[in-house]
């Protein structure tokens, strides 16, 4: 029996991971699960797979989720503090599904108690990589990628030297404005970005994959998680999502990994790493696909891609600056502050104002991160009136 918890069990991610756990339950213990708002999913989740413990982090939904526990022996409880300490609860393996900065804490937490953590939450990277990465090999604890375009460059190097490799490709749909004029996207309606032509995923990933701010947040993750310099990893763009990542090697091979845009197969690599397992998604008919197709970026449509530039070059605290100030911009695109465009001026403004106090050279310290995040939100709110 494999003890398992899941943060972000409620979310698009979360619940994938449940879709598989659901499948197999004999074979898991699960210890913890928490979620948001969606207490009635989260408490029918934990009856339906046995948890221990079920947390949801509004400390306003927690009569509510202990209501409806009442009687079935799960323990219920809120607040992000619960949330850590349901990370210190000894398990083999965690999935980080939370959305944004939040999901750093209960990650590092888990890594501390040398828990095996599937990462899905990009931010922890974005905003902590060499903290999350130091502290899994202080801890003797495996980082492994969910993000599907991470987990295909991880499974490309099983078994390869690192050294041999001289370029990293990650894909990117385009997003829903991929075929748009750029002159309209100024005018992009919160309805028209939350749809996206191939996956299906929750609100602000989707958002972030219109603006390519989530490809953006993806080169940060590649660099930090594989080390490898920022001159070599690139983006393609790949209308069908059926290629999610290629690595280049010195002799001129490219291993491209294929399938279907499900996030379950990711998700399903790194629940049963270092084995493979059958797993529940499409089987790809390439004769019928037919052809896959590529471009080349277009920097004007997609300024996040060349601010994700600098953040790899400037390092140390600039990923939680962007981070925090895309995160803020976000909110102000979704509650119609601001439009559509305006949301990679933000963020630029944001890192322009606070990489005058040296931020290049701060440690990325726990402390640190929470801080810069803070101040970036301040700074990044002021840039948001300034436009409004
Ligand atoms: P989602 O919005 O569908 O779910 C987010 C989950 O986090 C929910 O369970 C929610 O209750 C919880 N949550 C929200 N705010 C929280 C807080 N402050 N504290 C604790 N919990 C909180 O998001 P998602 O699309 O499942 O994405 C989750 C993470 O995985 C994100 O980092 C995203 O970038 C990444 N990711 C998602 C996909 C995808 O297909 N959806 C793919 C790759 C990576
Ligand atoms: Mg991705």
């Amino acid at each position: 029996m494999r003890r398992i918890t899941l943060f972000g069990a409620t979310g698009s991610v979360g619940q994938s991971a449940i879709d598989l756990i659901a499948r197999d339950l004999s074979h898991y213990d699960v210890v913890a699960l928490t979620g948001g708002r969606n207490v009635t999913r989260l408490a029918a989740d934990a009856v339906r797979l046995g948890a221990d413990l079920a947390v949801t982090c509004y400390p306003e939904c927690y009569e509510e989720l202990k209501r409806l526990l009442a009687g079935s022996g799960i323990e219920a409880a809120a607040g992000s503090d619960a949330i850590a300490e349901a990370a210190a609860r000894p398990v083999d393996w965690a999935l980080s599904a939370i959305v944004g900065v939040a999901g750093l804490v209960p990650g590092l937490v888990a890594l501390q108690h040398g828990t095996t953590l599937a990462l899905a939450n990009k931010e922890s990277l974005v905003t902590a990589g060499p903290l999350l990465l130091g502290t899994a090999k202080a801890h003797g604890a495996t980082v492994l990628p969910v993000d599907s375009e991470h987990s295909a460059v991880f499974q490309a190097l099983v078994g390869e030297d690192i050294a041999a490799v001289e370029r990293v490709i990650i894909t990117a749909s385009g997003g829903a404005f991929r075929d748009w004029p750029v002159e309209k996207l100024a005018t992009a309606t919160l309805a028209q970005a939350s749809s996206h032509p191939n996956w299906d995923m929750g609100q602000r990933i989707t958002i972030d994959s219109a603006s390519m701010f989530n490809k953006a947040m993806e080169l940060i993750e590649t660099k930090e998680f594989f080390h490898v310099p920022p001159s070599m990893i690139e983006v393609l763009i790949h209308r069908e999502s059926l290629i999610h990542a290629m690595v280049g090697f010195n002799d001129g091979a490219l291993m491209a990994h294929v399938g279907p845009p499900d996030m379950r197969h990711a998700i399903g690599y790194a629940l049963h790493w270092p084995q493979r397992k059958s797993l529940p998604v499409a089987r790809l008919d390439l004769a019928k696909i037919g052809a896959l197709t590529f471009e080349a970026p277009d920097a004007a449509r997609y300024p996040a891609l060349a601010l994700a530039t600098r953040v790899m070059e400037e390092g140390a605290l600039s990923g939680a600056v962007f981070n925090a100030a895309k995160e803020r911009a976000l909110d102000a695109f979704i509650a119609a502050e601001i439009g559509f465009l305006d949301m990679s001026r933000v963020v630029s403004a944001t890192l322009d104002k606070m990489s005058s106090n040296g931020l290049q050279n701060a440690q990325v310290t726990l402390d640190n991160v929470i801080e810069t995040d803070r101040l970036a939100r301040i700074h990044a709110g002021e840039a948001i009136s300034q436009l409004g």
